[in-house]
């Protein structure tokens, strides 16, 4: 079933707060199949409500309107979703009960005002909130003829999750007819990200009932496959099928089948092949060891490295000899070289990586633009150069190289 969360209120058409209790609720909904197709966020004005929430009705089956049922001026979900559905509002007497001894226990007046919490939309079920004065409300109903579910749930966060999870939940389960999520995530590194359109358009469009969602970030990206089907098998067998696919498209530039990060694969690689890393970094100032060592139980195969930022430490701490630097210059590929080795016989590591670049925004040449990175790979063996020119403000083109010295030491060890 699709559904549709309405936020209410003003202060989330602000530049200070954000909606996040649809974060939570889509969730919920996501574990018993029903898929939010909408989000809507309204400001306090009945007029703008009424037609957010037909909107709503028209295109959807189950609306969550967050938020709005205080008691003050502004609160006007109650009186929106009445006028939208065109039912009346009575006031409770129970509620207003229940107000008076709240108001009471808390040795506060009551005004007038208050009373308004008590007001519940005909044929609505109130929803006891624990935490807060406001009901919320479940409204089994129907628009144009359509049969709609309908739940008024409190704004603050406190109140709207055990709301929603107590008294909301366990009647949906009882009306949605169960469903199971099967999802997959998939990544791969460096592939253009308009390269993998148009290699994995052509099949995911021919999996209509799998909904596929495309992240791209510098030089990764991620592939979320969802499906949504009466038996977890079907949905399972649904997903994997497409994911076999893709992961065949993408060959070697998937690295990830099961949601694993770049720098979790290279740790597993390391571990596999019993080997060890290294890194000398220039431009990236740290990224590639910080990457690596977020990952728990990265000592295991990384043993650590250098920034070597400066001409000289590039010679102290990475060996690499300083007429070479004047020679090709300090982002070159020799130097480049000359660091992955370097790094590699000092700390007796089985591979070193170095880094060295132009980040911007200034630096650049006519020869060397900015977002030029020289990066090596080192092993006993050999030791093999690459030359990048990434695109984008600083911190992306460092993005970037982190991730190509990432993907340089998988595809080594592959
Ligand atoms: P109250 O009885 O406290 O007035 P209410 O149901 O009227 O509750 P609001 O007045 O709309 O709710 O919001 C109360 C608080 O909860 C505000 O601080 C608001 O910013 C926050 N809030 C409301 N909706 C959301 C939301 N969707 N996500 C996160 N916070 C929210
Ligand atoms: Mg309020």
């Amino acid at each position: 079933m699709k559904s549709e969360i309405i936020a209410v209120g003003s202060e989330m058409l602000t530049p200070f707060r954000q909606d996040t209790n649809s974060l939570y609720l889509t969730e919920k909904l996501n574990e018993i199949g029903v898929t939010v197709r909408f989000k809507t966020i309204v400001g306090d004005r009945l007029k703008d409500l009424v037609s957010a929430i037909r909107n709503a009705l028209a295109r959807t089956d189950i609306v969550i309107l967050i938020g709005g049922l205080g008691p003050t001026e502004d609160d006007l979900t109650r009186e929106a979703v009445a006028e939208a559905l065109s039912l009346a509002l009575r006031r409770d007497a129970a509620q207003v009960a229940a107000l008076h001894v709240r108001a009471a226990t808390w040795r506060m007046p009551m005004a007038e005002n208050n009373l308004k919490q008590a007001d519940v939309i005909d044929t609505a079920t109130i929803l006891p909130n624990p935490n807060g004065s406001a009901p919320g409300q479940w409204l089994d109903t129907t628009f144009n003829g359509y049969r709609k579910l309908v739940m008024l749930v409190p704004g603050p966060p406190n109140e709207c999750r055990p709301l929603f999870d107590d008294e909301c939940m366990p009647r949906l389960r009882a009306v949605v007819p169960q469903r199971f999520i099967a999802i997959r995530t998939l990544k791969a590194a460096m592939i253009p990200e308009s390269q993998a359109d148009k290699l994995l358009a052509p099949i995911y469009t021919t999996y209509t009932d799998v909904e596929t969602t495309i992240l791209a970030k510098a030089g990764d990206i991620q592939l979320t496959l969802l499906c949504s089907k009466p038996t977890l098998d079907a949905a399972q067998q649904r997903v994997d099928e497409l994911a076999g696919r893709m992961e065949e498209a993408l060959d070697d530039w998937l690295y990830s089948s099961e949601g694993e990060s770049l720098e979790q694969i290279v740790l597993y690689y390391l571990g596999l092949r019993q080997a060890t890393l290294a890194v000398a970094e220039s431009c990236t100032g740290g990224m590639v060891a910080q990457r690596i060592t977020s990952v728990p139980g990265s000592s295991r195969s990384f043993l650590g490295g250098a920034v070597v930022y400066s001409d000289p430490l590039k010679t102290s701490f990475a060996n690499v000899p300083p007429d070479l630097i004047a020679k090709h210059g300090a982002v070159s590929a020799e130097v480049a070289a000359a660091m992955a080795e370097g790094i590699r016989k000092r700390t007796g590591a089985t591979l070193g990586i170095g880094v060295t670049g132009i980040a911007g925004p200034t630096g650049g040449t006519d020869e060397k633009p900015i977002g030029r990175i020289y990066l090596a790979v080192s092993d006993a063996q050999k030791t093999d150069t690459f030359e990048r020119t990434f695109r984008g403000n600083r911190d992306r083109v460092r993005q970037w190289a982190s991730q190509q010295a990432l993907d340089l030491v998988r595809r080594k060890l592959m």
